[in-house]
């Protein structure tokens, strides 16, 4: 097993201060950025990178988000102690654990079988427990909704109307949403049962969100 070295969490504190630097303010998502042993979802031979605030290859052709990206995700997700928060795209689990130390209960789904086995196996590990699941993040989870909060971290064309109808009235989904190569940064508050409010926030590169599951 390895292990969470003094080392370890002086990168993780300047890593916390590149991230500030960058804009976020959240102390919530700056101190879960703080908690999370980064490195621990990373391969071997990438480690001396797991501080960086770069994305990196994580196996299955998929990458591990910047966490500047995560932090500025989970930022617009204004995260509150307790609420039920749906992420598509379970990856490394990285992010799903930034928002456990938010204090939300985290249901995370990923399509390919690799990665949710390697999630699974790795978390629970490492003392974090979201509920993950192995399936087509374009159905959502109907049987767990409503959400407060859905959190799409791979890109969209446009925002899946099964998603849209688990959030809660009041809630918030967050997506990167465009082209392959490009997408705006959305974050869309369900204002009435069929209302919703869109904010875009820059731009950003997230691998695309595919159909169905895989078993490569
Ligand atoms: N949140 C991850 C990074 C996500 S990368 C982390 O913290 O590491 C995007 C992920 O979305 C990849 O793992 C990819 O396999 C997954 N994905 C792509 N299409 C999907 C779909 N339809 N349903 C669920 N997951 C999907």
């Amino acid at each position: 097993m390895m292990q969470d070295t003094f080392r370890h969490k002086g990168l993780r504190k300047k890593l916390v201060e590149e991230i500030k630097a960058k804009g976020i303010k959240n102390p919530k998502v700056l101190e879960a950025i703080g908690k999370v042993p980064r490195h621990l979802f990373m391969d071997s031979s990438f480690l001396e990178f797991a501080y960086q605030d770069k994305a990196f290859p994580i196996g299955s052709g998929q990458t591990i988000s910047q966490p500047y990206t995560v932090a500025f995700q989970t930022e617009l997700l204004k995260p509150n102690e307790n609420e039920k928060v749906l992420e598509i795209g379970t990856g490394s689990g990285y992010q799903a654990c930034v928002l456990l130390e938010t204090g939300a209960r985290v249901y995370s789904v990923e399509r390919q079988k690799k990665l949710f086995d390697k999630a699974s196996r790795l978390l629970p590990g490492i003392g974090y427990r979201p509920k993950l699941f192995y399936g087509d993040g374009y159905a959502g989870l109907p049987t767990f909704a409503p959400f407060d909060k859905i959190l799409i971290t791979a890109s969209v064309s446009k925002i899946p109307q099964a998603l849209l109808s688990q959030l809660n009235t009041g809630g918030t989904l967050v997506a990167p949403v465009g082209s392959e190569n490009i997408q705006v940064m959305q974050s869309i508050c369900k204002s009435g049962p069929e209302e919703y409010e869109i904010q875009h926030h820059g731009t950003f590169r997230f691998v695309p969100m595919l159909s169905n599951t895989a078993n490569d």
